[in-house]
């Protein structure tokens, strides 16, 4: 036998790793799982060309659970080390995820060793240290006759000697140390230890894992002597990566199975997403939308979903956020890369160009499927909107990705036709000819949208306007200038309005310059009467049948976003509303000429108060002070009465 020194990293590496307490110590079985299938890929992957490197039976991996010696041995017929393989590969770290680790981890580094390490990096076949004290390889080459072997302690070095073996493959023969629950160590001899961690990373590997369990004999045996082997029937692992099959060969129950496996949600999804990405590199996908929003949709630290990552067919980690934007966080499902190391870690998940390759494809073919389902079965996806629209509109908020891609899926009840959503696109292609805006108001309640006195003067000629009830809307139509299809989103409470043709505008001009000379003194009274609460008071010509309504400059925030941000712990600046008052309406036909009899007639600040109360109360918003109010409007009763 031959005694050879670790590489410097190597020994670094298996100290750390020996010494730190990690709960996840259980990814060792993961990483030699996977070890094996890939050797098994590449046997199957030379015999194609080289008859001769075709194994006898079946590939598969074995367990072999031997209770009373306390080993575990992880045995493959795959494609086998030679002697030199073995030095090479176990014996020097090659790989730049792990002498990435072993710098992190450097001791007197920020957090020490930080144990958590261990498990962004993983580590490989070293793994096997962190649960056992002797570590024996057995491997032939396929097509080689002879085999070598490669013990190590993981303290320093490491013996190589000869060794045979009938088949070609690798053994792996872990001594196990003793069950440590603090150190994470658990009964890696157990039965149903085995099968809850193959099930956890392994279970949709390509091949068969068996298990073996060896078992001391009972006492009343007559041939103590013979410890009982027995097998376990079935594998391990299901081995069912349904995302791998092509799509017509998987029955509809079948990924609707899967879907239930992955989420434990007990409806049906109502879509699914099969997608694969071809070319430098390779990774498929199966997605779905389920058909209910969870509850916890909008608590985002507490939503435990998402898309799980797979590394070829092994388990990496649930909830991989990098996969998905966030407006996309309902999405459910796997994601599986061929060519992403097993040891990603979050952190270069972020960074990594093949991830971000990966989620543009996503969102893109989850983005055109939804389209597909809007135009072929809309009320389908009204329930879809239903359930998901207000987060998918989060990504308006987000500039890197296209925003009219999202706005192609948004859906809202318009002044047109009650009780039914219309689709922006819709909206445009019927808007007139010289309409150049996509009118819309918003706020938190749709029957009081339907009321506003903002509405009148559209209704009258007839152009639509979009009502916006989710709290979302407030933040992505603020971030203006925003425009779907070239045309700008206004806001009918903002600003002035100017509707028709030039002619028709032009007139509404003329006009309303006259009635401003009539009754600018009175304008002017008013206001005095109410300076502390709004900023202006003036004439417009967008009320009909009401008196007064408050609009907003262009550019200010909403009373809903300002109270959003408030509550966020924003210092928002108080901001006056504007008064705008109806001057064909009768009241204030009346209040002209009481006015022109009395200027200083106290009725005068009164009705300035009912005007503001009026359309406070319109704007579904609520009075500062409503006994104040009261007690103006019983007055007047009195009087009248
Ligand atoms: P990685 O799998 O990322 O390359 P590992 O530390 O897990 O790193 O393994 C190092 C190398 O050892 C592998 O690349 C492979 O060449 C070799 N190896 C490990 N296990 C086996 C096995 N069961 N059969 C054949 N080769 C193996
Ligand atoms: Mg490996």
């Amino acid at each position: 036998m031959e005694t050879h020194a670790f590489q410097a990293e190597t020994q670094k590496l298996l100290d750390l790793m020996i010494h730190s307490l990690y709960s996840n110590k259980e990814v060792f079985l993961r990483e030699l799982i996977s070890n094996a299938s890939d050797a098994l890929d590449r046997r199957r992957f030379e015999a194609l060309s080289n008859p001769a490197l075709a194994p006898d039976g079946p590939l598969e991996i074995q367990l072999i659970a031997d209770r009373p010696a306390r080993t575990l041995t992880i045995a493959d017929n795959g494609i086998g080390m030679t002697r030199e393989e073995l030095v090479q590969n176990l014996g020097t770290i090659a790989r730049s995820g792990t002498l990435e680790f072993v710098k992190r981890a450097q001791p007197g580094k920020e957090g020490d060793a930080a144990p958590d390490l261990i498990g962004q990096f993983g580590v490989g076949f070293y793994a096997s240290f962190m649960v056992a004290d002797e570590v024996d390889v057995v491997s032939r080459r396929a097509g080689e006759d002879g085999a070598a072997r490669w013990t190590s302690k993981g303290l320093g070095e490491y013996g190589l000697d000869q060794a045979s073996r009938d088949e070609a493959g690798t053994t792996i023969r872990l001594s196990l140390k003793a069950v440590d629950g603090d150190a994470g160590i658990a009964d890696f001899c157990d039965e149903w230890v085995l099968r809850q961690v193959v099930k956890k990373y392994s279970d949709f590997v390509a091949y068969p894992i068996r298990l073996t369990i060896v078992e001391a004999a009972s006492d009343g045996d007559a041939e103590a002597a013979l410890p009982e082997r027995r097998e376990v029937e079935a594998p391990l692992n299901s081995m069912k990566a349904i995302w791998t099959r092509p799509e017509g060969e998987v029955e509809e129950s079948d990924y609707a199975e899967f879907y239930r496996h992955i989420t434990h949600d007990f409806q049906d999804p109502m879509l699914r997403v099969q997608t694969s990405i071809e070319g430098t590199f390779e990774a498929r996908a199966l997605l779905y939308v389920p058909s209910k929003a969870p509850f916890d949709l909008y608590h985002r630290e507490r939503l435990h979903n998402g898309v799980q990552l797979y590394v070829r067919r092994v388990f990496i980690m649930d909830e991989c956020r990098e996969l998905l934007p966030e407006w996309l966080r309902f999405v459910r499902g796997v994601v599986d890369a061929e060519d992403l190391s097993l040891n990603v870690s979050r952190e270069m998940l972020q960074q990594d160009r093949q991830i971000q390759t990966i989620r543009k494809h996503l969102v893109k073919k989850l983005v055109d499927r939804l389209k597909q389902l809007a135009k072929d079965d809309r009320e389908e996806y009204e329930k879809f909107w239903a359930e998901f629209g207000p987060v998918l509109k989060e990504g308006l908020l987000d500039f890197s990705e296209k925003r009219d891609r999202i706005f192609d899926l948004v859906l809202a009840p318009s002044s047109k036709e009650p009780g039914k959503l219309v689709s922006l696109a819709d909206y445009v292609d019927r808007m007139p000819e010289d309409q150049e805006a996509i009118y819309y108001i918003a706020g938190p309640r749709l029957d009081v949208l339907r009321r506003s006195p903002h509405l009148e003067a559209f209704e009258e000629k007839g152009i639509e306007v979009l009502f916006l009830t989710d709290p979302v809307d407030e933040v992505w139509t603020s971030q203006g200038p925003v425009t779907y299809r070239d045309k700008p989103f206004k806001s009918i409470g903002h600003g002035e309005v100017e509707l028709g043709s030039e002619a028709d505008r032009e007139q509404a001009k003329a006009a309303l310059e006259k009635d401003e000379e009539i009754y600018g003194d009175l304008l002017a009274a008013l206001r005095a009467a109410i300076q502390d609460d709004v900023k202006e008071v003036r004439l417009s010509s967008r009320l009909k049948g009401s008196a007064s309504c408050l609009v907003l400059e262009e550019g200010d925030l909403s009373p809903q976003l300002e109270a959003m941000l408030r509550q966020a712990g924003q210092a928002i600046p108080e901001r006056k509303p504007i008064l705008e008052l109806n001057p064909k309406h009768a009241v204030l036909e009346k209040l002209g000429a009481r006015f022109a009899a009395s200027p200083t007639d106290p009725l005068i600040a009164d009705a300035a108060r009912l005007l503001l109360g009026q359309a406070v109360i319109a704007g579904g918003g609520q009075l500062e002070d409503p006994a104040e109010f009261t007690a103006i409007v019983n007055r007047l009763m009195t009087d009248v009465l």
